[in-house]
């Protein structure tokens, strides 16, 4: 770091992304070029050397990707998504010039953008470019708590000195090596906590760095809407909009009855966000590799009905548990035991891989299709997910047909119920046909 006369003792610190100069400059309030380089890629904040929880997140993922892959299409919009009854994926920033956003329906893309390019999405392709991103965060910090295929948290506190740089440094060289590397641009958001990185990171997009200091956050959020806040949902975000509460600042003066009436249990936890606070950890994944639930019967079952449903009950285990761990599993394995001891597996890829029971369940029937008839007898059911992933990306469900989304927002309000009831408070209609509630544990 070079140094400057601090005149008023407020001094502004700076990192050029340009040439990775850096320092702090007295006496002056704003810096708009590098007086190294000349380059407006200046990054400068009161706090900038002291800030180390980041939030990075690649822009316009997917379809970066495809723009990497094919210079051709650099200059011309693009978007990744399916066919007729597909919607939009991911959409460059060209595309967004016209209006388009992921979750369109692509025909309605199409239609705001005639030249518009549709890309068939490689979800194994964009899984392998993410993890290279993945490992270049790695590089800097043990402290990597993905949010999705593209976005994650880095806790860089104490890799100062690692590194002999800070973590605003270490941040935008990183940005660099990513781009050289890899060949695609992240979007920093470089805060004291969590949600104000997250909330940082998608304030200059594409190939950003925004910077929200500790000190300034209350005042920076005050006019911001609510749903900026991490777990502000429409519900929520609209019952306050009702009682005339569309701002940060305005949830911070509401009444606490009036906030608990709306938020619940949330009330609390999303008022300190509104502050600016928030002491969540960044949290690296412990590394499951596969999450399995079985059961051994209390007598031999060669009825098929009587097997999905068990196998019904056994996914909604893996799926909570998975829901729980914010993963998705790629690959489902089914597992019975004969009444011979043998044990047969039979396995099929989960493609978008998911964390919903209905799509799991969907894939186990497929599969134990295949195995049962009038002289075949088991005395176990298993079922397990491996090829986890960090879950997310609305773009992954984004992919599917609507039939399957609808399904999906139905499973998300039964997932509401469980966390209010109890797993015992639902039970599936087949599971109910069957007079079968729950297998004993194994
Ligand atoms: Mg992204």
């Amino acid at each position: 770091m070079s140094e400057a006369a601090g005149a008023d003792g407020r001094a502004i610190e700076f990192v050029c992304r340009a040439c990775l100069a850096s320092g702090y400059l007295g006496g002056i309030n704003k810096l708009t070029s590098c007086l190294q380089c000349g380059s407006p890629r200046i990054v400068a904040h009161e706090e900038l050397f002291s800030l180390t929880i980041a939030h990075l997140d690649c822009d316009a993922f997917y379809a970066s990707v495809e723009k990497r892959d094919n210079p051709d299409l650099h200059d011309k919009p693009v978007i990744v998504g399916g066919g007729s009854r597909g919607v939009v994926a991911a959409a460059c920033y060209i595309a967004r010039q016209y209006g388009i956003r992921s979750a369109m329906p692509s025909w309605q893309a199409k239609r705001a953008c005639p030249e518009l390019i549709i890309i068939k999405p490689r979800m194994a392709h964009y899984s392998a470019v993410g993890s290279a991103v993945r490992e270049a965060m790695s590089s800097l910090t043990p402290l990597v708590e993905p949010l999705s295929i593209d976005e994650a948290f880095l806790d860089l506190s104490g890799t100062n000195q690692l590194h002999r740089k800070c973590p605003a440094e270490a941040l935008a060289a990183l940005q660099q090596t990513i781009l050289k590397d890899v060949g695609i641009t992240v979007s920093v958001g470089l805060a004291a906590n969590k949600s104000l990185a997250k909330i940082a990171s998608d304030q200059d997009k594409p190939d950003g760095f925004y910077v929200i200091g500790a000190q300034e956050a209350p005042a920076w959020l005050a006019d911001k809407p609510v749903n900026i806040l991490f777990g502000m949902g429409k519900t929520s975000t609209a019952r306050l909009a009702a009682e005339n509460i569309q701002t940060c600042g305005q949830l911070l003066a509401a009444p606490e009855y009036l906030l608990k009436q709306h938020l619940g249990r949330d009330a609390g936890r999303i008022t300190a966000l509104a502050r600016g606070e928030d002491r969540r950890p960044v949290t690296p994944h412990r590394a499951a590799k596969s999450i399995s639930s079985e059961t051994t019967f209390s007598h031999d079952i060669s009825d098929k009905d009587e097997l999905i449903a068990i196998a019904d009950t056994l996914i909604l285990t893996v799926s909570r548990r998975l829901k729980q761990k914010d993963l998705y599993g790629g690959r489902i394995t089914l597992k019975l035991k004969q009444t011979d001891h043998r044990i047969l597996t039979r396995s099929a890829p989960l493609s978008p891989p998911t964390d919903k029971a209905h799509r799991i369940l969907d894939e186990v029937i497929t599969l134990l299709s295949g195995e049962v008839g009038p002289r075949k007898f088991y005395r176990l059911l298993g079922v397990g997910v491996d090829a986890l992933q960090p879950a997310g990306g609305a773009g992954l469900l984004d992919l599917m047909d609507e039939g399957a989304q609808k399904q999906d927002s139905l499973e998300q309000a039964l997932d509401q119920l469980y966390d209010k009831h109890g797993d015992a408070a639902i039970i599936s209609g087949r599971r109910f046909a069957q007079g079968y509630v729950k297998p004993t544990k194994k």
